[in-house]
């Protein structure tokens, strides 16, 4: 079968795999020469990956049977509309169902509506006066939203990026004024305390299968402290849980996506494609801090790999409707770290050499997955975005991180990577802290 894949990084490298493991044949589109991708690909198209209808029309010239999208950004342009109208199913959801990422307060007005448990208090303003009010009456920390898509680097919290009433106001005339995340309107959360995971799911329109739980690390550096990035790594464990959420937080937060898919069918706007929740473990249970409508990156690196199923037939009962009851993942714990430019987070650099030896990196089993960079005259380049990722598996965490410590070892050039996503002691504290958050002795 022949299968469109937009998008070019690492999150789009593991896809890629996954699918040629399931017998497809890959058409890439991407906007940098992706090694991984160009070398699993029969067929790859250059260029801005928001540049709908040539994209389009390259997948109908190329006789394309099914579509995965990737980013954000071409799902917000309505590129599964159009492929759609073309006949091509796609994985992905419409412009409107899109919303649930594409606009917060649209996501947050749906749970209030359809009563969806995992709502934090959240309010939005439109005009200083009113916010600047609200500021100085509240006695209670809280973060900043930007509405739209800002690449997870928009989210200002309370005690991590400002931590007076002035730091917050500021924040706020700056994105009345730059219209930060497309508009001149933001919401304000209650700032939620806990330890976050993330859940993505694979939604036919109707039912919603999940996969494995996986932990992100937003922050830039070490011990999560500096600027928020993308994500600088992940990590996933064997028994598809994390041993800071229980089994009640796992259903609850299934519970909140499941009747968010419910919703939006009885809106008549229903969802396909991939649900990834981004969810806050507090002491009241587990809440919704964002919906990504597409797999995440770098979580998808975890549990794809490790996906048993054929990913071709997944996607296509994905498109088409008729997902089966679930779908299966080896009992494997996964840590994904991604090497990033040396200055990643403020001033990154692009345009340095990466060495990689990927016959040692096989050697330890570990996966890897290219992201941003771009190949030229057989050198791999750093841009300014994540370089490329290793994901160690095995079945215990312990040795899957040290599997990809072994990979990263195999890099050679100058980057960056935080070293204690997954270790041991650093799991161990997130624990500790979420049994002190519930409470218990
Ligand atoms: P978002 O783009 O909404 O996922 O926000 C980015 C990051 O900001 C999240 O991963 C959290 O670390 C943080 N964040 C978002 N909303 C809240 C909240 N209500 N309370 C505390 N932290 C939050």
């Amino acid at each position: 079968m022949r299968v469109l894949v937009v998008g070019g990084g690492g999150r789009e490298h593991a896809i890629v795999d996954a699918l040629v493991r399931g017998g497809a044949e890959v058409l890439a589109a991407m906007a940098n020469q992706n090694p991984g991708i160009r070398r699993l690909a029969n067929e790859v198209l250059l260029g801005d990956v928001n540049a709908v209808d040539r994209i389009v029309a390259w997948a109908q010239d190329q006789s394309a049977e099914l579509a995965v999208i990737g980013p954000e950004a071409p799902l917000e342009k309505g590129i599964v509309d159009a492929l759609e109208a073309r006949g091509i199913p796609t994985v992905g959801p419409t412009k409107v169902a899109a919303q649930l990422e594409t606009n917060k307060e649209f996501t947050r007005d749906l749970m209030k509506t359809f009563g969806i448990p995992g709502l934090p208090s959240y309010w939005a303003f439109d005009s200083y006066a009113p916010f600047s009010e609200f500021v100085l009456d509240s006695n209670f920390e809280f973060v900043i939203k930007p509405l739209g898509l800002t690449g997870g680097k928009g989210v200002q919290v309370w005690g991590d990026h400002f931590s007076s009433k002035e730091g917050a106001l500021a924040y706020g005339r700056e994105i009345l004024e730059k219209k930060i995340g497309g508009q001149a309107r933001f919401l304000v959360e209650e700032k939620l305390v806990g330890e976050e995971f993330s859940l993505q799911a694979l939604c036919d329109g109707k039912r919603l299968v999940p996969c494995p739980l996986v932990q992100d690390h937003k922050r830039a550096y070490e011990g999560d402290r500096g600027p928020n990035t993308g994500g600088m790594g992940s990590y996933s464990d064997a028994d598809h849980l994390l041993p800071f959420v229980s089994r009640l937080d796992y259903d609850q937060a299934l519970d909140t996506m499941r009747r968010t898919v419910e919703a939006m069918n009885e809106r008549g706007t229903p969802f396909k494609g991939v649900l990834y929740g981004g969810f806050m473990a507090t002491r009241d249970g587990p809440k919704l801090l964002e919906y990504n409508v597409r797999f995440a990156d770098p979580e998808a690196m975890n549990i794809l790999p490790i996906l048993e199923d054929n990913f071709v037939d997944l996607c296509m009962s994905v498109a088409r409707g008729g997902l089966p009851l679930r779908a299966h993942f080896a009992k494997m714990a996964t840590v994904c770290k991604y090497v990033v430019p040396p200055g990643y987070g403020t001033h990154p650099k692009a345009g340095e050499q990466l060495k990689v030896d990927e016959e040692s990196i096989r050697r330890t089993g570990a996966k890897l997955y290219y992201a941003a960079v771009d190949e030229k005259d057989g050198r791999i380049l750093t841009t300014t975005s994540r370089a490329l990722a290793v994901v160690g598996i095995a079945e215990r965490l312990e040795s899957a991180e040290a599997m990809s410590e072994e990979a990263l070892a195999s890099v050679g050039g100058s980057f960056y990577a935080r070293r204690d996503i997954g270790k041991p002691e650093v799991i161990q504290r997130k624990t500790e802290k979420m049994r002190k958050i519930r409470g218990a002795p």
